[in-house]
């Protein structure tokens, strides 16, 4: 957490900002808690989704507490290995892998290739042949499920890009029995992103117990059901609720699913593991006079944390440096864009030039999505361990 007496503001007069700053504490706590409550299944297996943030340092940590790993890409197979984890724990999803990519994994004996199509399963099947290999494979399916949340971040609805379609699963099914180094061991979805709601969820078990059903009536067998992602956290209020709400989260499947003897449950969490451990930092460099309202221009833009930008998503903003009565101001960054606005009409302690400024709940899709758009220099990453 990041509050006027654990950031060490004292000591910014060294570093540049914007930066990052990860509350290591919170991420080991977080760690913890999930471990806690996933462990009260025996049959439960979490991985990192790795794309909600790539930092070495961070994965290290989340390597340590036993966790496996989501990946999306080549690249991220290469993080996860660099970070120490095991390739046996690593899961590779993604509607468009390379050749490259593929062999990666089969290199490196992943754990299984979550894949979304006929073509993409022909070239994992030819890649393994080559290499004399068989590889595991956990059919994404886009279960058509609404989720409660921004249309850029849901996932499984017919419309969307994502899995293979319900209606053509039986014919996937039957083309893979053809594909002799190919060997189904379960089903993957993954149905969006910050998802609060756990009907969604409820939703999502009951389209997977049909589907279930519908596979043990051709008498396919399967290990594993992964659920993929998607458990949000609270961006209003992430001092009151720094760590999510793993509990009900892994009740709710485990209440919902029915899972045949011998299956294990894979879940693919990002957000809600690494979020709330990371703020950006950034100082005032003006308070500029508009008409009828006031500016307070930082220097972290949309280059930095983008979420705003892209999704019109909240972070919440504090002056850590005041303790002047609040004032409202639009946050915006340098970067030239319009769209480059932190928040609008935000209260903050009266804002001066230098004043340091805390962009909370920024650990997910913060730092792994910047760009130098502008020239500008990506921003270092501190940890709150290191300044013990
Ligand atoms: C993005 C993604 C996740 C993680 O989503 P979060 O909302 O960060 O938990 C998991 N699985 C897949 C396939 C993804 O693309």
């Amino acid at each position: 957490m990041i509050t006027k007496g654990t950031f060490p503001t004292d000591i910014l007069e060294e570093f540049r900002t914007p930066l990052y700053y990860y509350n290591t504490e919170l991420l080991r706590d977080t760690l913890d808690v999930v471990n806690n409550e996933s462990k009260k299944y025996d049959h439960y297996h979490v991985h990192y989704a790795i794309k909600a943030n790539a930092n070495n340092n961070l994965l290290k940590i989340v390597r340590e507490s036993g966790l496996g790993v989501d990946c999306v890409s080549g690249g991220e197979i290469q993080a996860a290995l660099k970070a120490g984890f095991s390739s046996d724990k690593i899961v590779f999803a993604g509607v468009g892998k390379s050749d490259w990519e593929i062999n990666l994994g089969l290199d490196n004996n992943i754990f299984c290739f979550n894949a979304e199509s006929i073509p993409e399963l022909e070239v994992i099947n030819e890649l393994a042949i080559a290499k004399g290999k068989t590889a595991a494979i956990a059919l994404r399916i886009n279960p058509n499920v609404a989720a409660n949340t921004h249309h850029y971040i849901t996932t499984g609805l017919k419309e969307n890009k994502f899995g293979i379609d319900l209606s053509h699963l039986d014919h996937v099914i039957d083309v893979m029995t053809t594909l002799k180094n190919l060997k189904l061991i379960g089903l993957h979805f993954h149905i969006g992103s910050q998802i609060l709601d756990m009907s969604d969820f409820e939703a999502l078990c009951a389209r997977i117990n049909e589907l279930q059903d519908q596979l043990d009536a051709k008498g396919v067998k399967l290990e594993l059901i992964n659920v993929g992602g998607g458990l949000g956290i609270d961006y209003e209020q992430p001092d009151q609720n720094p760590i999510p709400n793993f509990a009900p989260y892994f009740e709710t499947f485990h209440k919902n699913l029915k899972m045949r003897a011998g299956q294990s449950l894979h879940f693919e969490l990002g957000r809600s593991i690494i979020c709330q451990c990371g703020s950006l930092i950034t100082k005032v460099l003006y308070v500029k006079e508009g008409v009828n309202k006031k500016f307070a221009i930082v220097d972290a833009g949309m280059t930095d944390l983008i979420r705003p930008a892209l999704y019109q998503a909240y972070h919440k903003i504090e002056n850590i440096t005041s303790e002047a009565e609040a004032e409202v101001y639009d946050v915006v960054g340098p970067i030239c864009e319009s769209s480059d606005i932190f928040g609008k009409d935000i209260e903050l302690n009266k804002t001066k030039r230098g004043d340091i400024i805390a962009l909370r709940s920024a650990g997910a899709y913060g730092e792994i999505m910047a760009s130098q758009y502008n020239c500008r220099t990506l921003p270092a990453a501190y940890y709150s361990e290191d300044f013990l």
